[in-house]
């Protein structure tokens, strides 16, 4: 059996969905000797504590990491660089900051130009989540049988990778290596412009001047509702992927527009086959996910219907 991985302390900044999950799994898992949370909100830190997340949650990041082998940073995009700068006088040498933003590049570029020499920075993505956020949206089996991408730089520390390495396999997850463009790329099209096709036709909705918002809320179920699930994600989080992930998000949109007008010509031609043939191969896409663990295959997403 392989040997179970340890750590003296992990410090966790941001008890947000992410930050509480891995906590909890952390626990799950008995993996550290003391589990520190920290929060730039005192009323997160409170409820961090209420639910009894860790051994201690401060407001103060840079206390917070004192003493830690392992760092993980679990705030949105955008405050990833003031993180940084406030943790880098306090880490211990040789600990592994790792962080776990939607976007890879643009962190670490951010990132590692304010740590110390004396620490491993190597950026994470667990591709797990919900459209919750808070410390009472976690729970310990979020990254169970889920991918999390590892992007490390170049000249990384091996024996530091395999540590993190270890860490994502003892939280359940997979663990991919890739590097940070690349993951921007892939997760663009995967995740980033699905969100924006859902904020986007939510918002679309809401603006229509010939159809009521009672009639889109009372006619949801025939898709929609779907849709509003992933626009109810969180706005920071959102506003902090688009704006760090610019240049993927744009080309994989272009690509989406260029195949929307190709259906908008197919349906103004009346052009059957074209239409029968995409809507073929997007359902044996479903059955791939399916087939690959990454959902289950409940119709309807496994909502209970009565009567
Ligand atoms: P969340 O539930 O909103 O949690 C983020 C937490 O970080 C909040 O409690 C927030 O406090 C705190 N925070 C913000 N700025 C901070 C700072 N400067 N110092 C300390 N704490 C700070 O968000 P989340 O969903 O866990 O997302 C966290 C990260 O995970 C993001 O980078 C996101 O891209 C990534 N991620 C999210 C998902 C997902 O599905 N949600 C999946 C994979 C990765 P306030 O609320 O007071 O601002």
């Amino acid at each position: 059996m392989a040997e179970q991985i340890h750590f003296d302390q992990i410090t966790i900044i941001g008890a947000g969905l992410i930050g509480s999950s891995i906590a909890r799994a952390v626990q799950r898992g008995q993996l550290a000797d003391r589990l520190v949370l920290a929060d730039e909100s005192i009323e997160v830190c409170t409820e961090a504590q209420r639910l009894k997340l860790a051994d201690a949650c401060m407001t103060d990041a840079a206390s917070a990491v004192e003493g830690a082998d392992l760092v993980v940073l679990a705030v949105p995009v955008g405050a990833m660089a003031s993180v940084g700068a406030a943790i880098a006088p306090s880490l211990k040498a040789g600990a592994i900051v790792t962080d776990v933003g939607s976007v890879k590049e643009s962190v670490f570029k951010s990132l590692s130009p304010l740590l110390p020499a004396h620490a491993h920075l190597i950026p994470g993505h667990p591709v797990a989540g919900t459209e919750r956020s808070g410390p009472a949206a976690g729970f310990a089996s979020l990254f169970d049988s889920r991918w999390c991408i590892l992007t490390p730089p170049d000249d990384v520390d091996a024996a530091a990778l395999e540590r993190l390495s270890a860490f994502w396999t003892a939280l359940g997850s997979k663990v991919e290596i890739m590097t940070a463009p690349h993951h921007d790329l892939v997760l663009a099209i995967t995740s980033h412009v699905p969100h924006l096709i859902a904020y986007n036709i939510v918002g679309t909705a809401s603006d229509l001047e010939t159809v009521t918002r009672s009639e889109v809320i009372k006619y949801s179920a025939g898709g929609f509702r779907d849709f509003t699930r992933i626009a109810a994600s969180d706005p920071t989080m959102w506003r902090d992927v688009f704006l760090n992930n610019k240049d993927a998000v744009l080309e994989m949109l272009g690509r989406f527009s260029e195949d929307l007008t190709a259906l908008q010509r197919a349906i103004r031609w009346g052009d059957g086959d074209q239409l029968f043939d995409l809507f073929t191969r997007t359902r044996d896409i479903r059955r791939r996910i399916i087939d690959a663990g990454q959902d289950e295959a409940e119709p309807d997403f496994g909502r209970t219907h009565k009567g």
